[in-house]
């Protein structure tokens, strides 16, 4: 509705999975690489490449909702708020022990290249490595947040 323009955003978030978190909401911060972007409703157009982080939404209510996300892409457009994300979690919808196990074993992989003794057959790559822990270590973080 044209006199409805301005007052919300239409917010969603979606990875490969499909959506993670569709509604109109009033406020909605980012992580993105430069930094945290908070969207209120007529922001300027923008694209903006997300990082590992937390998504913090404002609802119509006036409670928030968080969720984790690992890189992606925010677009603004018309009041319309698209994330896409590599994957996205509701912090209510984390499961603590899987991200645990995660953080434990990129862990242990890295410490094995710190210390030379990468077992035979395995192969670890740092990098990857080190992505899977920020994940892991965020999604721990934005459990706690809840
Ligand atoms: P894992 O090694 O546990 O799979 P990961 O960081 O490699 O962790 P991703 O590749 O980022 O996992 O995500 C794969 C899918 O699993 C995504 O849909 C993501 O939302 C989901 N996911 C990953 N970890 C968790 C978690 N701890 N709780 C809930 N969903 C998760």
């Amino acid at each position: 509705m044209a006199d409805e323009a301005g007052k919300f955003l239409r917010l969603e978030v979606v990875d490969p999975d499909g959506p993670v978190f569709e509604g109109d909401v009033g406020m909605v911060i980012v992580p993105a690489m430069r930094g945290e972007l908070g969207i209120l409703p007529r922001h300027a157009p923008l694209v903006a490449q997300l990082t590992v982080g937390e998504i913090r939404v404002k609802t119509l209510e006036n409670t928030w909702v968080t969720l984790a996300v690992s890189e992606g892409f925010v677009k603004v457009q018309h009041d319309k708020v698209i994330v896409l994300a590599d994957a996205a979690e509701l912090a209510t919808e984390i499961d603590a022990a899987r991200a645990q196990e995660a953080f434990d074993r990129a862990t242990q992989r890295l410490e094995w290249v710190k210390a030379g003794t990468v077992p035979d057959g395995e192969e670890v790559d740092p990098f990857r490595e080190s992505m899977a822990m920020k994940r892991a270590k965020n999604r721990l973080r934005v459990i706690d947040r809840v």
